[in-house]
């Protein structure tokens, strides 16, 4: 299935088909999220100004796509051509993005798998859903975020005796 293509946020942000297929050729990649939304909210939408210093956050492939979560939740499909995010559902941006040091290697990783089993993280990313050694879900205790590391606890073990047979309850006694 490698002939299916990871795909990026040049691919995924198009024109719609009323304007002419190269219409963003000059729109750098990172921004061409805002005029596809703004396309779809049907209203204007001005990226944010400045760069927020110190923030990063993670690329990941998800489902077939290179893909960056935001704070409020949102995500968009990003790309390793132009590594910054600003997102316009909310306005959090610019950040740097930080993407694998090569992005192909991740995409021939999971090129063998049908687009939808495509999944990939950065191995520093400890993004929720990530998936881990299978362990129990430990309690939570209140206030805790899902940025906390999971401790890991050994599974509980309850022994569950067999009923004996024929110990039935007291009375039941066959004549
Ligand atoms: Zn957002």
């Amino acid at each position: 299935m490698k002939e299916i293509p990871t795909q990026r946020a040049e691919s995924f942000y198009r024109p719609s088909p009323a304007l002419p297929a190269g219409a963003w050729d000059r729109v750098p990649p990172a921004e061409r999220v805002w005029r596809w939304y703004e396309n779809t909210a049907q209203r204007r939408l001005t990226p944010p100004a400045g760069v927020l210093l110190g923030e990063r956050i993670y690329a990941r492939i998800n489902h077939n796509r290179w893909v960056a979560d935001c704070v409020c939740g949102s995500a968009q499909i990003v790309t390793p051509t132009d590594p910054r995010f600003a997102c316009p559902e909310c306005g959090y941006g610019w950040v740097q993005i930080t993407f694998p040091a090569n992005p192909e290697a991740a995409e021939a990783e999971v090129s063998a798998r049908a687009p939808h089993e495509r999944n990939w993280w950065h191995a520093d990313d400890k993004a929720w859903d990530r998936p881990g050694p299978p362990a129990p879900e430990p309690e939570k205790e209140p206030g805790r975020g899902p940025a906390d590391p999971t401790p890991e606890e050994p599974a509980p073990e309850e022994p569950k005796p067999e009923e004996p047979a024929g110990a039935g309850p007291k009375g039941s006694l066959s004549r």
